[in-house]
């Protein structure tokens, strides 16, 4: 919002305009990797990224960090598209690393004719080792000092496909005795004999991301890069490639990651459990992917004001994820239609209502705005449906719903007074009688009756069924991942309940796809992407209140 302060990096974007640097341009990108869906963040990194250049006059690119083609794919980058385009965003341009394949190598090529790059044949751990210790410096290997002209030779030879994997890789030579592990001598370029989602078979050596990912914001202009705090050690590797290249000067910033409690955050933990089948898929209800919240019904808008109400901080810190279903139920109490669901069936008959009369009662869609978003036709009969757990055979003084001699509304209806029950054999109420108050009816009360209770209902003529599938927290525990543990150890085996038939008010047929609806007492619902006319299926998308105890 307008009122709230300027985070640091609008501060520093700030004083940027104000001292004229890049001309007062303001260019940022988002770099997903595609080798997974994007979670929730993601879209704190999206909101920043994007915001700022909304809030600046600048521009976004989308760029595709796909540098590692073993783990990514097409699919992915449809996923992730679509995702930030659902958010709200548009970029400026679609790119990709690879598409700098050519550019990236003539770079490491400069490099080595400046004597700052050689080919090291090396095994891994070899390198690992010389690298030393923080508190030790590396030893320089033989391979460090060869001739230009010879790595000029070897890494073009790299290229061809002369090697086969890990057997070389071209390291930058900076200083092996640097207190930044990143700076001894890293490696820029290995042999992957790997086909690419774009590039093919063209390439057989790949850059690894701290040779790609400067240069490719260095390429595209990009004038604030920001990225998480855990690449604060790499600033310095990504000035040094900048500046040795003698390119467009872009600058790394770094902010705190999202993380949130009962949540795993990152995409090799996602993956984990969807290939485990802990989870139906990437786009699961429970997932914190972008796709999981949206097919679980949340909005657009409600992300949009959790990224900005989380902020943007220097420091490392845990969101509570009740934050976030704070933030839907807010969004959907303002534009959720309300319906009558009955979850957990009890047959009500009302005795003294004639057999096979019909009465159409109108309900507001949402009584939240003005006008109510017109109304919908709810029918009533002498057969109703209500919740099991709205009827007592013996009530406290405190149960304002049904029971022998209590009173209650029937929303949008009538006021009804409990006469009698059915048991069956085994002690469960089958039916509750009840006689209505004609004097009652909503909107045109003449009978003074004061009640307490008002409960919801289905007429059982009317009534269409639906599944409806209710979610809780996938991990018993407020961090999964607490001290390296397995996360699998503590996942909520109950985290899914499905409830095969529960009775929805007729004009619920015409429920449409991404839309929020506000079972009333029963909490906010969206069609699931597999319901059909002839199987309809609800997801709770969250209680109404923050039911659940800590
Ligand atoms: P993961 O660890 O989940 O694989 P990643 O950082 O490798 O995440 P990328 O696809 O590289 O995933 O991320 C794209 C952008 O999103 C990066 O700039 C990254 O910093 C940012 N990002 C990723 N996770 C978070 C998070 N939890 N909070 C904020 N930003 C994030
Ligand atoms: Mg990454
Ligand atoms: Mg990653």
């Amino acid at each position: 919002s307008e009122e709230r302060s300027l985070n640091f990096i609008e501060e520093i974007i700030e004083e940027d305009i104000k001292n004229g640097k890049h001309g007062g341009r303001v260019h940022t990108r988002f770099p997903p990797e595609p080798n997974g869906y994007l979670h929730i963040g993601h879209a704190k990194s999206i909101c920043l990224n994007f915001g700022l250049a909304r809030k600046y006059n600048g521009e976004t690119n989308l760029r595709f960090d796909d540098t590692n083609p073993e783990t990514e794919d097409t699919e992915y980058v449809e996923s992730i598209k679509e995702d930030v385009k659902w958010l709200g965003f548009e970029w400026k341009n679609e790119l990709y690393a690879s598409n700098y394949f050519d550019q990236l190598y003539a770079f490491a090529v400069r490099l080595i004719e400046k004597g700052l790059a050689y080919v090291d044949a090396s095994t891994a751990d070899e390198i690992a080792q010389q690298k030393g210790t923080p508190t030790a410096p590396g030893l320089a290997n033989a391979y460090r000092s060869r001739s230009v002209e010879e790595n000029l030779r070897l890494f073009a030879e790299m290229k061809e496909g002369k090697y086969k994997d890990g057997e070389m890789v071209l390291r930058a030579k900076i200083d092996l005795a640097s207190p930044n592990m990143h700076m001894r001598d890293p490696i820029m370029y290995r042999i992957r004999h790997v086909a690419h989602h774009r590039t093919g078979n063209e390439w057989c050596i790949y850059p690894m991301y701290d040779f790609a990912h400067g240069q490719s914001d260095s390429i595209e202009e990009i004038t604030h890069s920001i990225c998480t705090l855990e690449f604060i050690p790499h600033r310095p590797l990504y000035e040094w490639f900048i500046d040795e290249l003698e390119i467009f000067p872009s600058r790394q910033y770094e902010f705190a990651r999202l993380n949130m409690t009962y949540t795993v955050m990152s995409k090799r933990r996602l993956l984990q459990l969807v290939n485990e089948g802990f989870v139906s898929g990437w786009d699961d209800p429970r997932m914190p992917t972008i796709s999981g919240l949206r097919r679980r019904g949340y909005t657009p808008a409600s992300i949009l004001d959790f990224c900005d109400r989380i902020g943007v901080a220097k420091r490392e810190n845990v969101i509570d994820v009740s934050l976030l279903e704070f933030c839907i139920r807010e969004d959907l109490n303002k534009s959720a239609w309300r319906r009558m669901a009955v979850l957990d069936p009890l047959k009500l008959v009302i005795t003294n209502y004639p057999e096979g009369e019909v009465e159409i009662f109108e309900g507001e869609n949402n009584p939240e705005v003005e006008g109510g978003e017109g109304s919908r036709a709810i029918p009533f009969s002498k057969e109703l449906w209500i919740e099991r757990d709205d009827f007592m055979e013996n009530p406290s003084k405190k149960y304002f719903r049904l029971g022998p001699g209590l009173m209650v509304r029937l929303k949008n209806a009538y006021i009804i007074k409990c006469d009698d029950f059915k048991k069956d054999d085994a002690g469960n109420i089958t039916e509750v009688h009840c006689s209505y108050i004609p004097e009652s009816r909503s909107g045109n009360d003449t009978s003074a009756i004061k009640v307490k209770g008002t409960i919801h209902w289905v007429s059982a003529a009317h009534a269409a069924k639906a599944e409806v599938r209710l979610y809780d927290r996938l991990f018993h525990d407020e961090d999964p991942v607490a001290n390296g543990r397995d996360f699998v150890e503590i996942i909520n085996q109950d985290s899914l309940q499905v409830i095969p038939e529960v009775y929805i008010e007729p004009d619920l047929v015409n429920a449409e796809m991404g839309k929020g609806y506000q079972f009333l007492r029963k909490g906010y619902y969206t069609l699931d992407k597999d319901s059909t006319p002839e199987n309809i299926i609800f997801n709770r998308t969250v209680t109404l209140k923050d039911t659940w105890a800590k």
